[in-house]
């Protein structure tokens, strides 16, 4: 089986089209060549799937021959945690995949997770508090509106005393 690399479509060997090339002098003798029979179009071979035994281009299959549906049929909880777990992609995937999706839903887990990080902000403040006071700064003094708020607390809690 093969596949038109121009406009996708699938023939077998037998069904190519054979054409000539004359390289643009009609005195030479043209080169035979092989092409799409719907459109003249440069092909190649078919690969299969190994799951639903379709053909695809070889840039279309994925490692182990899979296209992308099977791929995809592939993809279970129990073995997205197993290959999180075996390529050591547990901060990728627990903290800015899902956490960044959750979080504006599900606020017990932010609540949760926040008290986790502020015990380990506690930590790290008592450990480096000349590093935890320059990202106390940036964080207030970076943006302009941090700062106006910021000021605002200040007048406020001195107000208090
Ligand atoms: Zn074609
Ligand atoms: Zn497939």
């Amino acid at each position: 089986m093969f596949i038109c690399l121009d406009c996708g479509h699938h023939f077998e060997s037998g069904e190519a089209a054979t054409l000539k090339d004359y390289h643009g002098d009609r005195t030479l003798k043209p080169e035979n060549f092989t092409a799409c029979p719907a459109c003249h179009g440069a092909y190649e071979e078919a690969k299969s799937c190994t799951e639903c035994c379709n053909s695809y281009l070889e840039d279309e299959l994925y490692p182990g021959d899979l296209c992308r549906a099977c791929l995809e049929a592939k993809v279970t909880l129990s073995d997205t945690v197993k290959y999180v777990a075996d390529y050591k992609l547990e901060v990728d995937f627990y903290l800015s995949h899902w956490t960044e999706s959750k979080l504006g839903r599900d606020s017990s887990l932010s609540q949760e997770l926040v008290k986790i990080v502020q015990d380990a902000w506690t930590a790290f403040a008592e450990r480096a508090p000349e590093e935890a006071l320059s990202v106390c700064k940036k964080f207030v003094l970076d943006d302009g509106l941090g700062m106006h708020d910021y000021a605002e607390w200040l007048k406020e809690v001195n107000h208090e005393k």
